[in-house]
């Protein structure tokens, strides 16, 4: 019940990108720079994702689309924000973003086409990158549209992509103001800041990197089907199909729940009051009496089973 009543003020409402805002299916848009045959640097890229539940690696997966040996791939390592390293039939595999890249000292060629982009190198050596594209929810633009109508005030969207990705799915979404390239912790930050600056923050997301955040906002959200379980682990409220235009309705069912709930208690403490002065004047008899606390109690009951309904 107090999630109920968090939800009912929320003021701001911030989103991660990458599954909760996109689809977080990818479809591989291109190979480029690559020394070796396409399908390879692919083989490379899956296996070394394999054991990862981001979108990017379950799509990077599907793309390559053969069964995935796991007896190929040992080492693997999840860097958070950044992408994985294992190690792939002997060679050293990295697949991520530039940041990556410019952890492990290795020169990249950077990319043009809209898209996130997975660089990826072996053994040391660059190796080419594939680009591969999300796509936003269809619901989406119109849940936030919904968001304004019902009072909320601001509309956020944080995610580690890059920043002509992040600013192309603000504009679809039409989400007030975007903050690309972020690591994890970075997200809880500007949650932090924006909790300093208005009351009350509630942020909407998927992924394993999430949950600090999802447990730092006033209230946090996750999607139930696509999520990590960490992410439902941490959040107070869960959307089981991931479906945007389930917070509009969650909201508005939480307003009309707390005004079912306020006129309750406003009803009972007035009967009750008005009896207990009367009482104190020797004007009620036991029936008045018994109307006053068993009466309203089943008068309260029914008009909370309006909540049942819609
Ligand atoms: P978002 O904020 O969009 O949900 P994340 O914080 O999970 O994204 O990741 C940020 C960026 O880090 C991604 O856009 C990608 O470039 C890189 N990245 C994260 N995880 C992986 C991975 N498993 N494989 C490749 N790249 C990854
Ligand atoms: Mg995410």
């Amino acid at each position: 019940s107090n999630y109920l009543e968090t939800l009912s003020q929320v003021k701001t409402v911030v989103f991660d990108k990458t599954g909760t805002l996109t689809q977080g299916v990818f479809e591989v848009s291109g190979v480029h720079h690559s020394e070796m045959e396409n399908e390879k640097l692919l083989e490379y890229a899956a296996l070394a994702e394999c054991a990862s539940s981001h979108p990017i690696s379950k799509s990077l997966q599907r793309a390559y689309g053969k069964a995935i040996d796991r007896d190929r791939v040992r080492d693997i390592q999840e860097i958070s924000g950044k992408g994985v390293s294992a190690v792939v039939d002997g060679h050293a595999v990295l697949a991520g973003n530039d940041k990556l890249m410019a952890l492990r000292g290795i020169p990249f060629i950077g990319c043009h086409s809209v898209g996130t982009i997975i660089h990826i190198a072996i053994d040391g050596q660059y190796a080419g990158h594939i680009v591969i594209s999300d796509v936003v929810k269809p619901e989406a633009a119109e849940a936030i549209r919904q968001l304004k109508t019902l009072g909320v005030k601001k509309t956020v969207m944080l995610t580690g992509d890059k920043k002509d990705t992040a600013e192309a799915v603000r504009r679809e979404t039409g989400v007030d103001e975007a903050y690309s390239q972020l690591m994890p912790q970075d997200k809880v930050s500007r949650v932090e800041d924006l909790l300093g600056e208005e009351h009350t923050v509630a942020f909407v997301g998927d992924g394993i990197n999430d949950a600090p955040v999802l447990s730092r906002a006033d209230l946090g959200i996750a999607m139930g089907a696509m999520g990590s379980d960490a992410a439902i682990e941490a959040a107070d409220v869960v959307l089981m199909d991931d479906h945007l235009d389930r917070l509009p309705k969650a909201i508005s069912i939480s307003r009309r729940t707390m005004r079912i709930v306020h006129e309750n208690i406003i009803f009972s403490l007035a009967v009750k009051g008005i009896v207990l002065v009367l009482s104190a004047l020797g004007l009620v008899n036991m029936w008045i009496a018994v109307f006053a606390d068993v009466g309203v109690l089943i008068l309260a009951v029914l008009n909370a089973m309006r909540t049942l309904r819609g």
